[in-house]
């Protein structure tokens, strides 16, 4: 393990830790590698997404879900962030679980990524995840790789030092299981994604079995800490139902509906709500499509096949006899929506009188987005409907506060570790433990890669970290070589691109033409010629100095950026990429070129970048 930070106590926002606890031997929070139980995130903590934790006792490691986080729209052509898998892949021999609490992206999304780099012989998921997984892999032809072993809540994993059982959860997607994880040194539960709701759609929580877990007694509660900040309960999905067979009953046209494509539970009820009230049902968007498919097949979507018409039947119907069901609720921009309110979906043109539901929440970050294709959509002549406080048409999938406490009131653990969070989540969730009864010292706010140690059913953070890193994917790429191209997009974006062209002739050491700048997106040059003529003469002085002895291109390149740099960050507070493009004389390169087929070496100098 790498030891990133000497003293994790010292960084700020940090509460005060195991030193209050009173245990003379733990010998400076330093670990016991063959006795100790460690658990730490690769990915989950100061973040909501690419959920990754650990748990590790002397030669084996037991791993709950392997998620993706998406990125906003500042890592430019980054399609998913994924743990660094760095540590997992030098200990993959201890490997003996990767165990899905349910399907969603933040929780399974790494896993064709994780397969790529790990050899691992099966997942362990509950039947919806365990379809949304194979689809995946399928996708990305990864299907021999991993066998699937589907699980439920009686389900048992045993390894020689872990022994891991699950209880249901109520959360926006089907077959969603929370773990306990009985480990020589105490009882961990991870919680994986909830709500409580007294009237669900699905099954329901395992309250027995939760207070049973809490009465045996539990070590470690790991907890989703996503709606750390809300107060009071969560509307029931029963209540969302209502509303929407309302809404659909007093649409007098047609009607589309968009959502979030996991959430199969509430597209049934859409779905069946429609037929209700008469209406014939087309579904677009691949991802709701894909979705729609594995719940028919799971038998979670109960309508008849009779009931679904495909793009082309839609023009034989008439209007309020149609409902749409597409992706697009977060307004990304190639989904069936954002095509729709551009005019360039292939079977559906807005036409006035349409209705468009949203039966969603923007999720923190795609606020804009979603506006701009509201008001889209309303220029065009749709009537839009989206969910409010007065309306619930949506509901989250995750315990606020009041509902958090239940948790903790159910599982009464002797520590508690937020997760699934962001930091001002975690410390949000914190302070909620604290009142329900977890005394300060015993929550342990951590970062990702910090390393909690269990010993004895007692808790601390360790003084070694696990390496853990954002590794940004671009496309399929996932060795991290992607990340310094990325970087210099940002710059790009942020301060553009500065070319500086100059001539010489390397037989001479003497300069041709003077240096020539040529920028792009940089500053706006009519208005800062005196700029780039001043940043031209400083490159030519810098130059000429240089050339008084001998050099190399390399040389050259150099002194180019180390002239330039401080002089345009002085001027205009500004790093933009700075290019050097030297050309040399034509006799001199054939000189070159002459020398280096001597030497057998083939250097192209001509235009050295
Ligand atoms: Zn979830
Ligand atoms: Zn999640």
């Amino acid at each position: 393990m790498k030891s990133k930070e000497t003293n994790p106590e010292n960084r700020p926002g940090r509460p005060v830790r195991y030193t209050q606890v009173k245990e003379p031997d733990y010998n400076q929070n330093s670990i016991n590698h063959q006795t100790d139980t460690l658990v730490y995130a690769m990915g989950g903590l100061g973040e909501i997404g690419k959920n990754m934790y650990c748990f590790e006792h002397n030669d084996e490691i037991i791993i709950v879900d392997c998620g993706v986080l998406f990125p906003e729209d500042d890592l430019l052509g980054v399609d998913y962030v994924i743990p660094d898998f760095t540590y997992l892949v030098k200990n993959q021999q201890k490997i003996k679980a990767l165990i899905i609490t349910h399907g969603h992206e933040d929780h399974i999304g790494g896993i064709p990524f994780f397969l790529q780099q790990i050899h691992l012989k099966q997942i362990y998921a509950g039947g919806f995840a365990k379809a949304l997984i194979e689809k995946k892999l399928e996708e990305h032809r990864l299907s021999r790789s991993c066998k699937i072993v589907e699980i439920n809540s009686d389900s048992r994993i045993h390894t020689k030092y872990f022994d891991v059982g699950f209880y249901n959860t109520v959360h926006s997607i089907p077959d969603a299981l929370g773990v306990l994880i009985n480990t020589p040194n105490g009882r961990i539960v991870e919680t994986g994604d909830y709500k409580f709701d007294m009237t669900p759609i699905g099954t329901e929580s395992d309250f027995q079995k939760m207070a049973y877990i809490g009465q045996i007694g539990v070590t470690l509660l790991m907890d989703d800490s996503t709606n750390s900040g809300v107060q009071g309960s969560s509307i029931s999905e029963k209540k969302v139902a209502a509303t929407i067979l309302e809404q659909i009953r007093k649409t007098p046209g047609r009607l589309i509906v968009s959502t979030f494509a996991s959430n199969v539970l509430r597209l049934n009820q859409i779905l069946e709500a429609a037929v209700a009230c008469n209406r014939k049902v087309a579904v677009f968007g691949r991802s709701m499509e894909n979705v729609c498919e594995i719940g028919k097949k799971l038998g979670v979507i109960k309508i008849p096949d009779s009931s679904f018409i495909s793009g082309n039947e839609l023009n034989t119907l008439p209007a309020n006899r149609i409902c749409i069901v597409c992706t697009g609720s977060q307004g990304e921009p190639m989904a069936a929506l954002s095509r729709i309110a551009n005019g360039t979906h292939r079977f559906i043109k807005i036409i006035p009188g349409d209705t468009v539901l949203f039966s969603s929440n923007p999720i923190p970050g795609n606020g804009e987005s979603v506006s701009a294709v509201i008001n889209q959509l309303t220029r065009i002549g749709a009537n839009v409907v989206v969910n409010s406080p007065l309306t619930s048409f949506h509901t989250t999938g995750h315990a606020p506060v009041e509902e958090q406490k239940l948790m903790l009131n159910l599982i009464k653990p002797k520590y508690f570790m937020p997760v699934h969070g962001e930091y001002k989540m975690l410390v949000q969730h914190a302070a909620t433990a604290e009142m329900c009864g977890v005394p300060k010292e015993r929550n342990l706010i951590c970062s990702n890669g910090d390393i909690v140690v269990l010993r004895n059913e007692e808790c601390f953070i360790a003084n070694e970290r696990v390496q853990t890193d954002a590794i940004y994917v671009d496309g399929n790429d996932t060795t991290g070589l992607s990340t310094s191209v990325i970087k210099d997009r940002q710059i790009l974006a942020d301060s553009g691109l500065v070319a500086v062209i100059v001539t010489i002739d390397s037989r001479y050491n003497k300069i041709l033409c003077r240096p020539s700048i040529v920028s792009r997106g940089f500053v706006y040059i009519k208005e800062n010629q005196t700029l780039l003529k001043e940043a031209e003469l400083v490159v030519y002085d810098a130059l000429k100095k240089k050339m008084q002895q001998r050099t190399t291109f390399g040389d050259l390149k150099n002194c180019i950026r180390s002239s330039l740099e401080p002089f345009l960050f002085q001027r205009t507070n500004r790093n933009p990429i700075v290019i050097p493009v030297i050309l040399n004389q034509k006799a001199a390169i054939a000189q070159i070129q002459a020398r280096a087929t001597g030497k057998k070496s083939s250097s192209k100098v001509a235009a050295a970048k």
